[in-house]
């Protein structure tokens, strides 16, 4: 497996409106708009950071697994994402290894990357996504 980068951040927030600011006014990053994941119940917006990005996430229902962690945990730095070249290939060196994943096969997440969680009980407790996707 080939990670590439730290993709993203995935930071839990009540309201993006709200939870951008801090991001936005404070350190300056350019918000580039949200994106509804309605499969995942999840309002998502990207703010660039070098070669790597915050993504901002707020729940539209419930019963939503960012909902769920906020929960739980309150808002915070909820996933870390690393790119990877192959996430097919990724996913069946996972698997050969043992690790435990939430995402068997690829699913499609914001931006149309392919992206899968491996499960936090795999990785000392921090939810852990790999994303393919063209771009920087
Ligand atoms: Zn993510």
């Amino acid at each position: 497996m080939k990670i590439l980068k730290i993709d993203h951040l995935g930071i839990a927030v009540n309201s993006i409106d709200a939870g951008r600011k801090f991001w936005e006014d404070i350190l300056g990053l350019r918000f580039e708009g949200s994106e509804t994941v309605a499969a995942q119940k999840v309002t998502t917006a990207f703010l660039p950071v070098g070669q790597s990005e915050v993504e901002l996430l707020e729940s539209t229902a419930p019963d939503g697994p960012v909902a769920k962690f906020i929960e739980k945990r309150g808002e915070g730095v909820q996933h870390v994402a690393f790119r990877v070249e192959n996430i097919e290939e990724a996913l069946a060196e996972l698997k050969d290894k043992g690790v435990a994943l939430i995402d068997q096969t690829p699913r499609i997440g914001a931006g149309g990357a392919k992206i899968a969680f491996l499960h936090p009980k795999a990785t000392a407790g921090v939810l852990v996504e790999l994303c393919e996707r063209e771009g920087k």
